[in-house]
């Protein structure tokens, strides 16, 4: 029997070649291919109008300016984490010799349980790293004023919040700083590619001195600074992805509209709806599977979907919480992250982007809708 056709879970919006060629001739006829160049001043300003954020500077990836972040507010001790995210979230916090905390999500947005932060607090902590988890905003009005009370810093991992807007206003302005992944399984891609989010002119100069080896001029350096800049080729394939991501972004949602009409009526199969006041960007579409209700658990539709040739994954799971690196942490521990726990157990993010044609979606829907076939 021939098989289906291959479904993935992503797939990268790409760039024409004939419009990336037209500016590689011109990043080869300057010679300037990294560096500070044209393009990369360019989707730099492109991206801060899009975004709607005063300042931003851009990385060679997504977990840099997590790493360059921690470093740059000077966070010591411990930071309070969520531990329902992509590894990079705490491995950022590892890598500046700090230790993280993790406290238990909210299930109504997989987002950081403000109830529960305060309960984590101690004389040590500095800072809370929120992750916007699916680009569905988190708390971040109670996050801030927990932080306030307790003198603590905020910076959100917002990799997956590319473009989200609440009330009008871009939730990558809150907090002290936010941090993007240009990864190419994200929302907007450059391959591999990052960016901070700066809310003042002098934290962006000592940014943009932090991705360069803390050079300041040709003979000083500042800071024990890395080596994060983004190069002109990947800045030139974001200047025309970014051309072209209002248009992914419409795409996905035409794609999870779908999803929503067809898997409301199903039983055991949970899944969120947009949020009031929100401008969503469709990133992922996690469903949550009940599997006494469902009548299968989440592993066997994994599979089940699997073999008929439709890759979804499970994010996030397992937790970052209990991989060997953290699982001896006190607060690694089961029983203080319940939710996170059981969600971990039942997500399956079913495949998302732009390229999901009506029958692709009506396969996988029609898969889901009949849990007693194999
Ligand atoms: C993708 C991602 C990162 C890391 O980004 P890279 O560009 O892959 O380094 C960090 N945090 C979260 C939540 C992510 O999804």
């Amino acid at each position: 029997m021939e098989k289906d056709n291959l479904i993935t879970v992503t797939s990268p919006l790409l760039p024409d070649p004939d419009e990336l060629n037209t500016l590689l001739r011109e990043i080869w006829a300057s010679k300037w291919i990294t560096n500070n160049g044209q393009f990369h001043q360019q989707l730099e300003t492109e991206l801060c109008r899009y975004l709607k954020v005063p300042y931003i500077s851009l990385f060679t990836n997504g977990t840099l300016p997590l790493l360059t972040a921690l470093q740059a507010l000077r966070i010591s001790g411990e930071v309070i984490t969520t531990p329902y995210s992509f590894v990079a979230t705490t491995h950022s916090i590892w890598w500046n010799g700090l230790k993280p905390v993790f406290v238990d999500i909210d299930p109504t947005n997989c987002g950081i349980d403000p109830d529960k932060i305060e309960a984590a607090i101690t004389p040590r902590t500095t800072a809370i790293l929120p992750v916007h988890c699916y680009g569905k905003p988190c708390d971040g009005k109670r996050i801030q004023q927990i932080a306030d009370k307790y003198g603590l810093k905020v910076i959100y991992d917002a990799a997956h919040a590319f473009g989200v807007e609440q009330d009008g206003q871009s939730i990558l302005n809150w907090g002290d700083m936010s941090t993007l992944s240009f990864h190419a399984t994200k929302v907007f891609n450059t391959a591999e590619g990052g960016a901070l989010i700066i809310h003042d002119e002098a934290t962006k100069k000592r940014i943009d001195y932090l991705k360069n080896f803390g050079f300041e001029s040709e003979t000083e350096v500042v800071a024990p600074g890395i080596n994060g800049k983004m190069d002109e080729i990947r800045s030139a394939i974001g200047l025309i992805n970014l051309r072209h991501v209002d248009q992914a972004i419409h795409a996905r949602q035409q794609a999870a509209l779908r999803y929503r009409e067809a898997l409301r009526p199903v039983k055991g199969i949970h899944f969120f709806d947009d949020m009031p006041g929100v401008r969503h960007n469709y990133s992922y579409f996690p469903i949550f599977v009940d599997a006494e209700q469902y009548g299968m658990t989440r592993d066997q539709l994994y599979e089940k979907l699997r073999n008929h040739n439709i890759y979804s994954r499970r994010y996030f799971y397992p937790l970052i919480s209990s991989f060997d690196t953290y699982k001896a942490l006190p607060s690694a521990a089961p029983d203080n992250l319940p939710n996170a726990t059981r969600i971990a157990n039942q997500v399956i993010c079913l495949p998302m982007h732009h390229q999901l044609s009506d029958s692709d979606l009506d396969r996988i829907i029609n898969l889901i809708a009949q849990p007693h076939t194999t």
